[in-house]
């Protein structure tokens, strides 16, 4: 089983350092995954909120890259399947800010 939504994957400017929407409404979360085709953060499916998830049913973008901190693997949602993206990964930028 391969991705075939390699093409959509691109250098993206990360759209905050935390999750978003969960740094928008005071929310915590377990993991951060960023999305590759538009550079939203999101949080994991092991966070209360899954906005990553939510971003991706939202828009369509199908492969998010771990990122908390970068991870160097992607993983598409709809093939489910890990992306190997050392070669390609997204720096950080600047420390994550953290609810604990
Ligand atoms: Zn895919
Ligand atoms: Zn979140
Ligand atoms: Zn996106």
């Amino acid at each position: 089983m391969t991705c075939s939504h390699r093409t959509t994957v691109t250098r993206v400017t990360p759209s905050a350092r935390g999750c978003e929407d969960c740094l928008r409404t005071g929310s915590g979360w377990v993991h951060l995954r960023l999305c590759r085709a538009c550079g939203h953060v999101g949080c994991c499916d092991d966070s209360p909120n899954r906005h990553a998830r939510a971003h991706f049913h939202e828009t369509g973008h199908p492969v998010i890259e771990g990122y908390d901190p970068p991870e160097h693997w992607g993983w598409c949602y709809l093939d489910e399947v890990f992306i190997d993206l050392r070669a390609d990964p997204t720096p950080q930028d600047g420390s994550i800010p953290r609810f604990v």
